[in-house]
């Protein structure tokens, strides 16, 4: 059962969930106990933002981002998942607020507009004065698409940015692919 648990863990195959449950078995009866009461715990102390969808603790309605009177709420990132949210918190550079999707629009795993949080953010540009929704969605095809129908839906209500695409910080222009060069170069900004 602990094998086949781990295994369902997103990125963990059969191998790792194997070595993953005989480190549990192997571990101090402390340890093995802490991590089951660490799940339970993230299951029964965390909620969604009733603004933004990101965690917040069980009882806080706004999470601590949300709750910030020094953001700026009337910039809102929207992103697909919580986890990106502590990605762009890692840059120190936003100073607005968050919207998370839940996903990105999928037509062909049945992912619809009405499947994320999109008529909560069309809400919240509206009812907030919101001056400016930076997309920062993923470089994939569903995070293009999604990026796409956002723009439509919330063309003239708000200025709508997006994140540039570019080279990542430390790598080779000869070895970028053509994708990433081309994205570069309609990304590029005045020196
Ligand atoms: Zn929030």
């Amino acid at each position: 059962d602990l094998v086949s648990a781990f295994a369902r863990l997103p990125g963990i195959g059969r191998k790792t969930a194997q070595r993953l449950a005989l480190h549990v078995l192997k571990a101090p009866q402390q340890e093995a106990e802490a991590l089951a009461d660490a799940v339970r715990g993230a299951r029964t102390n965390i909620a969604y933002c009733t603004q933004c969808f990101h965690f917040t603790e069980r009882g806080q309605e706004l999470c601590a981002i949300c709750r910030d009177s020094r953001r700026d709420r009337t910039v809102i990132c929207v992103i697909e998942e919580a986890s990106d949210v502590l990605a762009l918190e890692r840059s120190d550079l936003m100073r607005g607020t968050y919207h998370v999707l839940g996903g990105a629009l999928s037509p062909l795993d049945g992912v619809g507009p009405r499947d994320l949080r999109i008529a909560e953010l069309v809400q919240r540009v509206q009812r907030d004065g919101v001056r400016e929704v930076i997309l920062a969605h993923n470089a994939s095809a569903e995070g293009e698409a999604t990026a796409e129908y956002l723009h439509q839906r919330l063309q003239g209500l708000t200025s709508i940015t997006r994140l540039a695409r570019g080279l990542p910080a430390g790598a080779d222009l000869d070895l970028a692919d053509r994708n990433t060069i081309a994205h570069a170069l309609q990304g590029r900004t005045s020196f």
